[in-house]
């Protein structure tokens, strides 16, 4: 393959520049971090797992008219995406309290909120990625009110759609984080939902079990992660169910009753 231009390595990806002007090349790295980078492993084939994830979810938002930046997969470990200009927000949604916001306000693990509750965490690895207000977010000019409403209104949207994703194949959606960014249209841009979604950005529990399906169980070693992603892949019917490897296998989602 002719030496393509590194753009940005990240944690767990690497950006290329893509055929066209306009496009990025996203590939995803086995590498798995925790605690803000303090903790790294490699685990084979979660790269593999999570680009054919985020491609289902990005491809099934696309396809109700949620924008992404998605455009295709290209291979095992790459999809073409358009180059967008980044929000250096992360926007949380959460359906139950868990994580830091159960830490947070001592709400205990698994308590369902009385409505999605959306927060701002500025993308700035030195400093812990830290908890924002619309109030910091406007001052400093990371995003304007308009920006804003316009990312809720996107996080909401794609809530309603991995809910129901997931509880069609008995996986109750906890939380997930989004990344955002703009794409100009002459003087307008428009906010497009970037980067991946996957269970390293989500929290995904069985709904008969409560058996943690996503990135904690790395975080709290709780067992093998790309078992974890291997049975969200599968019941969501884009990977073959054990013992079905045969290609044109592929299956629709497992229906979990
Ligand atoms: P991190 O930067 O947190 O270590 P990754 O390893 O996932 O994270 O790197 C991917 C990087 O690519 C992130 O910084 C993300 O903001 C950025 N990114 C994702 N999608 C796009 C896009 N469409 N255009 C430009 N940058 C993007
Ligand atoms: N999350 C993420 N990247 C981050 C921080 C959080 O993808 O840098 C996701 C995380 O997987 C979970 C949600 O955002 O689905 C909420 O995470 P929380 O704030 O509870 O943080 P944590 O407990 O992971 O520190």
């Amino acid at each position: 393959m002719a030496r393509r231009r590194l753009v940005y390595e990240g944690k767990a990806k690497i950006l290329y520049e893509g055929p066209e002007p306009g496009t990025l090349i996203q590939h995803f790295k086995d590498d798995t971090t925790a605690g803000n980078g303090t903790r790294k492993e490699v685990i084979e084939g979660k790269g593999v797992l999570n680009n054919r994830i985020s491609e289902h979810i990005m491809g099934g938002l696309n396809a109700i008219g949620v924008p992404t930046h998605f455009i295709r997969r290209l291979n095992m470990r790459e999809q073409l995406v358009r180059a967008v200009e980044m929000i250096p927000l992360e926007i949380v949604v959460r359906n139950l309290a868990a994580g830091s916001f159960s830490q947070r306000l001592g709400i205990e693990e698994g308590t369902q909120l009385p409505r999605p509750i959306i927060e701002f965490y500025l993308k700035d690895d030195k400093l812990g990625d830290p908890l924002v207000t619309e109030e910091h977010i406007i001052a400093f000019n990371w995003a304007s009110q308009q920006d804003i409403d316009d990312i809720i209104a996107l996080a909401l949207r794609v809530n309603d759609f991995l809910s129901g994703l997931f509880l069609g194949v008995g996986i109750r959606l906890v939380d997930f984080k989004i990344e955002t960014g703009r794409i100009w249209e002459g003087d307008y841009a428009r906010i497009v939902v970037a980067d991946e979604i996957s269970p390293d950005s989500c929290r995904l529990w069985d709904i008969k079990t409560g058996r943690k399906l996503d990135k904690d169980v790395f975080r709290r070693q709780l067992g093998s992660l790309s078992d974890a992603y291997s049975e969200v892949a599968t019941r969501l019917g884009i990977m073959p169910m054990p013992g079905e490897e045969k290609a044109g296998n592929r299956r629709g989602p497992k229906l979990v009753h």
